[in-house]
């Protein structure tokens, strides 16, 4: 990657004027990704100085600005807490300390990659991105906006729940990318089951969850069917890392591991 000027905003509002002063201006997060791509940036916008950089807690909520990296998130204590710590466990099996301290939440959810130990979690647990422009809007619609307008990420907010959750993360080496990965939540008897890495983007099981959900008693018999469901309804490919097949099955082993994990 190569970067022909770089400017550190002052204000939100003149990051965003200048994020549209040219096609090939971009904000820049950690840059661990960027760094990587083979792309002319004209202008990296660093928002170093646009205080972005907080997690702040209400009653209900935990706020995650989008430049706080990903090591903060994983040493918060309420997140460690909450959702049996998905979220903070999903961050800590992100290659090694020196990445995460690098890396942002905003570079993070900006990216939508499919490979995702972070976006998997969020999506088991009640989370909203919110933009400069386009506001404010649920994690998923997120993933599915098309929009070509650029805008910037501001921070996310997490619902603080009462749930039980469960994240696993299949990798071939400690520091690898996922083979595949799987977040369950159960909040009160209402199930979640997110997929990701398939190799595309983390989504939701809709059929499993349906089936599941309205159970009376979720058995391992169940557990079992609500598995196979998913394993049929969701979309599985074949990369490098495994074939589809393969993956399949492993997604439905850690399915049914979550729920009996999650169903107290
Ligand atoms: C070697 C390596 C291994 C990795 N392994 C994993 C892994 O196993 N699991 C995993 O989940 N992740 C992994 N990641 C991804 C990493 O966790 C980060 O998600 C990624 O690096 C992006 O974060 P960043 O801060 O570096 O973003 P950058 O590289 O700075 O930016 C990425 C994109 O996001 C845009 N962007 C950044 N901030 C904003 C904002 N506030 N608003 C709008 N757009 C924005 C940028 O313009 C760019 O398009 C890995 C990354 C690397 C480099």
């Amino acid at each position: 990657m190569e970067i022909v000027n770089y400017f550190k905003a002052k204000t939100i509002e003149e990051a965003y004027e200048k994020l549209q002063e040219d096609k090939a201006n971009l904000i820049i997060g950690g840059g661990a990704w960027l760094r990587l791509s083979s792309k002319t940036v004209e202008t990296a916008i660093d928002l170093e100085h646009v205080g972005l950089n907080q997690i702040k807690e209400t009653k209900d909520t935990i706020e995650i600005d989008a430049y706080v990296t990903l090591r903060e998130v994983e040493k918060n204590e309420t997140l460690k807490n909450l959702f049996s710590g998905i979220v903070s466990k999903g961050v800590n099996g992100i290659m090694g300390v020196a990445l995460r301290n690098l890396v942002t939440v905003g570079g993070s959810i900006a990216g939508k990659y499919s490979f995702s130990d972070f976006i998997t979690p969020l999506l088991a647990v009640n989370t909203e991105v919110v933009m400069y422009k386009a506001g404010k809007m649920p994690l998923e619609d997120f993933l599915k906006l098309r929009s070509r307008e650029k805008d910037i990420i501001l921070k996310i907010i997490i619902k603080k729940e009462e749930m039980l959750g469960y994240y696993y993360k299949m990798k071939k080496t400690g520091l690898d990318f996922a083979v595949v990965n799987v977040g369950i939540t159960n909040q009160d008897g209402h199930y979640k089951i997110i997929v990701g890495a398939r190799p595309s983007l983390a989504t939701f099981a809709v059929k499993a969850m349906e089936f599941i959900n309205n159970q009376k008693e979720v058995t391992e018999k169940v557990m079992e069917e609500t598995a196979k469901i998913a394993g049929e309804e969701l979309k599985f490919g074949t990369n490098s890392k495994a074939g589809k097949e393969y993956r399949t099955e492993l997604a439905k082993v850690y399915i049914r591991r979550g729920l009996k994990e999650v169903t107290k």
